[in-house]
Formats: C-alpha cells, structure tokens, sequence
C-alpha cells in the first residue's frame, strides 16, 4: 500500500488556518487532521482532545523526554507540538494527514519529510492581519502585538515553503489547497 501524504498548512496567527482547516474538514472528509498538544488554556469552546490535547507544562515536559513528538516549539509563551505517532500510523495506513502549525516547527518537520508538502496561508495584507487578530476579540493588545511581529518573521521564511495561498476568501483559498491536493497526487502517481 502506498503512504499516504503528509500536508502542513503554516501561517501567521489570524490568517484562518483554523477557519481554512474547518472549511476543508467538511469539504474533504477523507483527508485526517493531527490534534496538537499544547500547554495553552483553552479559549472558549474549544475542547480537550478535539481541539488540542490541553497540558501542563510538566506534561509537556514529558512528553518530550518521552519522544512522543514529531515536533514542538514555544510560541508567544506557550509550548505546542504534533503527537508522532498519531502521524506516523496515519501516513502508513496511506491516508493523507495535514498539521497546522507555526513555522518553526513545520521547518522541524521538513528535515524529517522531505517529502511533505509545505503550504504557506498568506494574509490579503499585514494591515488585514493585524484587523483579524483585533477582531477576535479573544487576546490582549500585548498578544495581538506580540503575534504581529511573529508573524512578519514568520512571513519571511515563505521561502522554505512548496506553496503560497492568499487567504482573501475561505471558499478560494480552500480550492486552491485542493487543487495543490490534486496536482501532488498526481505527481506521485505510479503505474
Ligand atoms: P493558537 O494558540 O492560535 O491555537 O495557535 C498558535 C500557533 O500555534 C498557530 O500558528 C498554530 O498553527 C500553531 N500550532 C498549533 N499546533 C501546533 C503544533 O503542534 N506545533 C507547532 N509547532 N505549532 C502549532
């Protein structure tokens, strides 16, 4: 059986990779979404093992010692990380796996796949991004700054990335995922 295909989605905070993900979630049902474990206290609504596996830093801590992550990296003060084996039994069940991570740990990813494919969500402008962090409504000013100058950073490394998207609008930037979908399956395509 072939393996299935590894997709990270990346982006600056407020972009909508959450909105972009839920979107295809519904659009692609057969496509399988790694659950992050994270040491940040769930906003509201969100729950434990849907959204994230909600931790505490010594749980965290663990579950480094124990390799039990593909991944992590401290992001504006909290740890977030991709559980590997969740990963790995989906890639060798050959179902496709997306993760929707920061930037640093998708480059950590990178040097274990290869062969993954990297997609970058860009916001329509910093300006726009700056407005959606606003509109949340969920952080402090401090937050939104801080995330703000992350994400100009993050913006600068698009280059490791296979993909750009423009997110202006949750329904095209879905379609555009779906056709680099398409295209990279084909690619891999053997007879
Ligand atoms: P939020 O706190 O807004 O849910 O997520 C903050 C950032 O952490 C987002 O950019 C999100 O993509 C990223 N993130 C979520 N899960 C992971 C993960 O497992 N690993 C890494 N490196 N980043 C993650």
């Amino acid at each position: 059986m072939n393996r299935g295909l590894l997709f990270v989605l990346s982006g600056p905070s407020g972009v909508g990779k959450g909105t972009v993900c839920a979107s295809l979630r519904t659009k692609m049902p057969e496509l399988i979404y790694s659950v992050s474990a994270t040491t940040r206290t769930p906003r509201e609504g969100e729950k434990d093992g849907v959204n994230y596996f909600f931790k505490s830093r010594e749980q965290f801590q663990d579950m480094i010692q124990g390799d039990a992550l593909l991944e992590y990296a401290e992001y504006v003060g909290n740890y977030y990380g991709t559980p590997r084996d969740f990963v790995e039994k989906t890639l060798s069940e050959g179902k496709d796996i997306i993760l929707e991570i920061e930037v640093q740990g998708a480059l950590k990813v990178k040097e274990k796949f290869p062969d993954g494919v990297f997609i970058f969500l860009m916001p329509p402008s910093l300006n726009e991004l700056a407005s959606r962090l606003g509109g949340r409504g969920t952080e402090t000013q401090a937050t939104i700054d801080h995330r703000l100058s992350v994400a100009r950073d993050e913006i600068n490394l698009l280059y490791h990335y296979d993909y750009a998207v423009v997110n202006d609008q949750i329904d095209l930037a879905c379609k555009r995922i779906d056709a680099i979908m398409t295209a990279e399956h084909c690619k891999r395509q053997r007879f």
